[in-house]
């Protein structure tokens, strides 16, 4: 019997069984079609009919329905750094940032092409291992936004809490959206790249709240206005058909896995057993994020050298423990445990952590 591998890649990332077998059975004919859902035009009523499902779906499981609307885009999580300051930072506008990693930074980046752009707290000094004290920042009460990103997926940094601001919260979900019980309501805006817990990539969803609709720069271009792209239901050109069936699929599986509660105990569990490795280890591991803020979803630490790193990731890939490698600008090892990694994949993880431990010290 082959060997059965776990990815534990950070993005595109492991997706749930069922999911991709459901996805071959009706590649070809698509139910009630005839043809595969590949061939369908976006005009026809199957694909409209599975963009306004998943929509309904996702706003479900967020609790969002009737404020918010769900829109379906392309550009990936980047084209929200962009896009999301060109709706809302015309006319003199300026958003506050809070900088705690690569995504964050790169979001000011391009935020300052549009508008002022406030960074409030940067974790850069401390390499981004530990998150503000959200209650001693000192928030702009005039701006047009305040910009947070839930997960930081390279550092392995997680909020618990999010900003109490009256300005509205805007929040890079790209990996960790949907991965535990959560107070969506207090986001304006919450979005993210498909390819992490959501489905594939080519897809971006953004949850906007229907207010913010009204707000957007009226000058765009179409394709680039939140209100335009609501209008049109995500459809202002051809969407990415595939990825939102694909995504829709992924929202039934949280549903039958018995919703948030559900997934984020199994989610809880599965990083217990990853930390608490690391920390029973004697130092043989090491996790720099500080411990209240560390990711349920990426898992960071580091090994006594780059030689026992190197020697970890490939004999773990030769064990079916695939994709390890830490981001380039942290080294060591990174363990993605997005939703869908079965809590075997985690097992598996520790215990091979402990006996390359041993062989190891
Ligand atoms: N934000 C976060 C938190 C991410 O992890 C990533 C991708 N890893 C991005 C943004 C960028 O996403 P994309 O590649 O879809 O543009």
């Amino acid at each position: 019997m082959a060997q059965e591998i776990f990815n534990f890649n950070p993005g595109p990332a492991v997706l749930p069984k069922s999911v991709i077998e459901k996805t071959q059975r009706e590649l070809g004919n698509y139910p009630g079609l005839g043809y595969s859902l590949l061939e369908a035009s976006h005009r026809g009523k199957h694909v409209v009919e599975v963009f306004a499902q998943t929509e309904k779906k996702l706003l479900s499981l967020m609790g969002l329905e009737g404020t918010h609307r769900a829109l379906f885009l392309q550009g990936g999580a980047t084209m929200q750094f962009v896009q999301i300051p060109m709706n809302f930072l015309f006319g003199g506008k300026s958003g506050d940032y809070i900088d705690t990693g690569m995504w964050t930074s790169k979001a000011i980046k391009e935020g300052k092409r549009y508008g002022g752009v406030k960074v409030l707290y940067s974790g850069k000094d401390k390499n981004y291992t530990e998150l503000p004290d959200l209650s001693k920042l000192v928030y702009s009460p005039d701006a047009a936004y305040t910009w947070v990103c839930s997960n930081n997926t390279i550092f392995g940094t997680q909020y618990r809490t999010f900003p109490a601001v009256n300005t509205p919260l805007i929040c890079d979900a790209s990996s960790d959206v949907l991965s535990k019980v959560m107070d969506h309501s207090k986001f304006a805006i919450i979005f993210g790249g498909a390819q992490k817990n959501l489905g594939p990539s080519g897809v971006t969803w953004v949850v906007v709240r229907k207010d913010m609709l009204d707000k957007c720069n009226p000058d765009l271009p179409e394709i680039l206005s939140y209100k335009s792209q609501a209008e049109n239901d995500s459809m202002v050109n051809t969407p990415p058909v595939f990825g939102v069936y694909l995504m829709g699929l992924m929202l039934d599986w949280i549903t039958e896995q018995g919703g948030l509660p559900a997934i984020e105990k199994h989610n809880n569990a599965k990083a217990a057993l990853v930390y608490d490795t690391i920390d029973q280890s004697g130092g043989f591991y090491h996790g720099p994020v500080v411990k209240k803020d560390r990711s349920l979803m990426n898992i960071v630490f580091t090994l006594p050298s780059e030689e026992k790193t190197n020697a970890f990731v490939k004999e773990a890939e030769a064990s079916g423990l695939v994709n390890l490698k830490g981001h380039r600008s942290v080294g060591g090892i990174r363990a993605s445990t997005y939703n869908a990694m079965p809590l075997k994949g985690c097992e598996k993880l520790a215990s091979f952590m402990v006996d390359f431990a041993k062989k190891n010290k």
